[in-house]
């Protein structure tokens, strides 16, 4: 099974990259990508669990971009998955660390609205929370989880953390052209997250879909939990009419959301597809272990 979207404690997931890549094996994924938002900081620790397989396993490094598009004036947060982009390309590792800069004032905004209206968390608790990683809501959420306001880390998005709510501050977002072209610059694969994950807010149209192929989008993650069985039918339609990979995943966050690792799958010949558009970095792979005589 191959599952090319998961998270870990390097952003908004709850596992360690190492936990990441055990639970992927007793899952029985053989592939796996590791997609944290804004960042690549949980590659390393998660090359080498890797490193200490004894079963075959491929580990492709990715991230999660946060994104905007803007329509004359009509303005879509979207996340839009890079692979395989090489991590020291620079205009993209400059974006990179300005997205996770701004979560940082934009989270404090967030818990200080929070905090203003009476609920008991506070910013050094999420900041613990987050430890060292990308700070984003599902970090708040967690606070407020801890502090018995909700009962799960979804509860809050139902309200307190949602995009509606009076609480909600929004974060810096690249434009999603430019950030498709900076991920092909890096040799990267760029793949449109979830597009049509309705209950998050709006979502873009057919046709601003179609939009993103010019400045060089490649794929689109059609099977995904936030997608409708009609949606996902269509969007296949348009990844074969558009030439684009055809996509599905998990989107793991761990304990965060209820979904398990290997939840949507991806197909062989999409992956291999995936692999040779790929120009940046090479997959990490272990090897079983050499069977004694
Ligand atoms: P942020 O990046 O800080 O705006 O937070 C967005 C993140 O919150 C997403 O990447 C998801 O991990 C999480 N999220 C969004 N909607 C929900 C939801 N309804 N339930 C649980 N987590 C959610
Ligand atoms: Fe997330
Ligand atoms: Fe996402
Ligand atoms: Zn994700």
């Amino acid at each position: 099974m191959i599952d090319l979207h998961a998270h870990t404690n390097a952003s908004d997931g709850s596992d360690t990259p190492t936990e990441l890549v055990r639970n992927a094996v007793a899952a029985g994924l053989h592939t796996l990508a590791i997609t944290d938002h804004d960042t690549t900081g949980g590659w390393e620790q998660a090359e080498a669990a890797v490193g200490q397989l004894d079963v075959g396993f491929t580990l492709i490094r990715g991230a999660e971009f946060s994104c905007i598009h803007d329509d004359g004036g009509v303005r879509i947060s979207l996340h839009l998955l890079g692979y395989l982009f090489d991590p020291d390309a620079e205009a993209l590792k400059a974006e990179r660390a300005r997205l996770r800069e701004s979560r940082l004032g934009r989270g404090e905004a967030i818990v200080d609205a929070l905090v203003a209206a009476g609920y008991p968390i506070s910013w050094q608790q999420v900041v613990d929370i987050a430890g060292g990683g990308a700070v984003g809501r599902p970090h708040i959420g967690q606070a407020l989880l801890q502090a018995g306001v909700v009962d799960s880390v979804t509860d809050a998005f139902t309200h307190l953390l949602s995009s509606s709510s009076p609480y909600y501050v929004p974060k810096l977002e690249m434009p999603v052209q430019r950030a498709i072209e900076l991920i092909r610059q890096a040799g990267g694969v760029p793949v449109i997250a979830h597009p049509w994950a309705r209950k998050r807010g709006q979502i873009l149209d057919e046709a601003a879909l179609r939009s993103l192929v010019e400045p060089g989008l490649l794929g689109i993650e059609v099977d995904h939990i936030d997608h409708a069985a009609a949606d996902r039918a269509r969007l296949a339609e348009l990844a074969a009419e558009l030439g684009l990979l055809h996509t599905g995943s998990s989107d793991y966050h761990g304990t965060r959301k209820s979904v398990r690792l290997g939840a949507e799958t991806t197909s062989p010949q999409a992956l291999q597809a995936l692999l040779s558009l790929a120009t940046g970095i090479g997959v990490v792979r272990s090897e079983p272990a050499a069977r004694a005589v």
